[in-house]
């Protein structure tokens, strides 16, 4: 088996009423990670600091941030994106627990890694929180990344809704490579295929129809994620792994189950394998806890090398999957795929 760098910052005071993004999505690892068998090592997380904050937002938007929390518990936005009194501490604690995750990846301590963090991080901008997320965990940790001197950092990005706020932010910065699977009209309405021109084969969107699941999603593996890897050759994989793409998730309609998710993870790990770089895997959505727990148990199986447990192999989708070799056909030809 493999070793595998683990970092866990649940944040039980960040929650607000019956928001769906609550300690509660990760009932079930909790306790299985004190006790599994995987050779999994938990780090002790240390808070990311303002400089590693401000080297992706806008000091003003950090700023503005800190005040919002201060007089919570509050809905910021239409999402609904909340803040508590607690949600400063908890967005600096999920992005310190991403770096630290990072630099035990950098350090060589580990090649693969997996930070299990709330709040989650995709949709935030440069200048706004925002869809459940307080500060962009993976786009400091990719900043982090290249203050330390790397050049070409890639993110692939399966959470079910778009990573609006990690592309905006590197949208013009040549050095990081972003692509992104998501439902196509779900939340929160970007990523259209045909967007920014201006980066062909350096930011992928991938607006993927309702019910696409296992099947789609390996054939998306072998003709669409894995050729654009090649084409563009990472120092550091850096994965937004959202969970709500399982096909029992409330806030979408995307079809993987377990297995699906495990089987991607796999793809990417021999990716990095064969490219020699390391790869952290940074938790995004995902709000059916039961699927949570199956969902990241299977990577992390798959991380360390081990047998995917059987519990992996239950609950695949029951629907029928979407036709999106067109997709596919568009997709590679836009960015011109190897
Ligand atoms: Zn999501």
């Amino acid at each position: 088996m493999t070793n595998v760098v683990c970092t866990w910052v649940l944040s039980p005071e960040h929650r607000f009423r019956d928001h769906p993004e609550r300690p509660e999505r990760l009932r079930g690892l909790a306790r299985w990670r004190e006790t599994t068998s995987l050779p999994l090592t938990w780090l002790p997380v240390t808070p990311a600091t303002e400089e590693d904050i401000l080297r992706v937002h806008h000091p003003a938007m950090w700023e503005r941030l800190q005040g919002e929390c201060a007089s919570g518990p509050r809905v910021i936005d239409y999402a609904p994106t909340y803040v508590t009194p607690a949600s400063c501490q908890a967005a600096r604690e999920a992005a310190g627990a991403v770096l630290t995750a990072l630099r035990a990846v950098l350090d060589g301590q580990a090649r693969r890694a997996f930070a299990i963090v709330r709040p989650p991080g995709h949709h935030a901008t440069r200048t706004q929180s925002m869809g459940f997320c307080l500060l962009n965990n993976v786009a400091i940790a990719a900043r982090y990344a290249l203050a330390q001197g790397l050049t070409r950092v890639a993110i692939v990005d399966f959470d079910a809704h778009h990573g609006n706020g990690t592309e905006a932010i590197f949208a013009h910065d040549e050095q990081v490579g972003f692509l992104s699977l998501h439902q196509w009209g779900i939340y929160p309405g970007t990523g259209d295929l045909e967007d920014h021109p201006q980066a062909r084969g350096r930011i992928v969107n991938v607006p993927l129809p309702a019910l696409t699941g296992d099947q789609g999603y390996a054939r998306l593996l072998d003709a669409v994620v894995l050729p654009w890897l090649d084409a563009w050759k990472p120092e550091l994989i850096l994965v937004s792994a959202g969970f709500d793409a399982h096909w029992q998730d409330p806030l979408t309609q995307l079809g993987l189950s377990a297995e699906g998710f495990a089987h991607l993870a796999r793809g990417l790990v021999d990716a990095a394998e064969e490219h020699h770089t390391g790869i952290l895997f940074v938790l995004e959505g995902g709000y059916h806890p039961p699927a949570v727990a199956a969902s990241i148990k299977a990577v992390l199986h798959v991380l360390a090398d081990a047998e995917l447990p059987e519990e992996a192999r239950e609950h695949p989708s029951p629907y029928p999957e979407p036709d999106i070799e067109d997709l596919i056909r568009r997709v590679r030809s836009l960015h011109s795929l190897p």
